[in-house]
């Protein structure tokens, strides 16, 4: 059985391939089967999560699974939330796509570390939303959440993982997300937390694993 992955964020990518390794399914990037992103109009990451994985399970004609993941600052209502990937509104020109989420991902750092100047409370969490279909118009998802507690630092911390890892302390841990190792963080992380309930739902409801 094929499982088509919902994402074209590399960094996204090979978290989610390390967490869907080794079950009994073949796992292929939706990049590799030329399938564009989808679009994200919704309000919530369970929406998002729901039209990525129907868009890459319909263009890719099999099984897809799909993440809308976000960090959700409370002094800031929630924000940026689901419109975390493209907090920031930032001119890119002719770059790689890699190299434009680097720029990207920069930008937004800057702006949630302008959005919390002076605010003294700074708790944050990473979320992830999974979305698994059997096929697009299976009409029983399995959706799962995992959540990631810390605050946000005043200043960008560590070089590892992407996006906002730079900007949130795990007090637990005494590091920012960024000064993890990439093991580390897959084993622990809001997508690690979901990635394991949805490995339970698909041994469970598709007998898998
Ligand atoms: P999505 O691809 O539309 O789900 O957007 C996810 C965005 O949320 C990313 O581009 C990052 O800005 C942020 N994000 C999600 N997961 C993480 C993470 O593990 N570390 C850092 N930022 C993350």
């Amino acid at each position: 059985m094929r499982l088509v992955l919902a994402s074209n964020n590399a960094k996204k990518l090979a978290e989610l391939r390390t967490l869907f390794g080794g079950l009994p399914l073949e796992v292929v990037a939706q990049g590799d089967l030329g399938i564009a992103e989808a679009d994200e109009p919704h309000a919530t990451f369970v929406e998002n999560a729901l039209a990525k994985a129907r868009h890459a399970a319909r263009l890719g004609g099999a099984a897809a699974i799909a993440d809308d993941s976000g960090l959700c600052v409370d002094a800031l209502g929630g924000a940026p939330g689901v419109a975390s990937a493209h907090y920031a509104e930032v001119a890119l020109p002719a770059l790689d796509r890699e190299e434009r989420r680097r720029v990207q991902d920069a930008a937004n750092n800057r702006r949630l570390l302008d959005a919390l100047q002076g605010a003294a409370d700074r708790r944050a969490r990473f979320v992830s939303t999974l979305v698994a279909l059997r096929h697009a118009d299976d009409p029983q998802p399995l959706i799962v959440s995992g959540r990631w507690e810390g605050f946000v630092l005043d200043a960008p911390r560590g070089e590892g993982g992407f996006g906002y890892d730079p900007l949130l302390w795990i007090d637990e841990l005494g590091c920012s997300v960024a000064e993890l190792d990439a093991a580390t963080k897959n084993r622990i992380s809001h997508r690690a937390q979901a990635a394991r309930a949805m490995r339970a739902l698909l041994r469970e409801a598709w007998r898998l694993g």
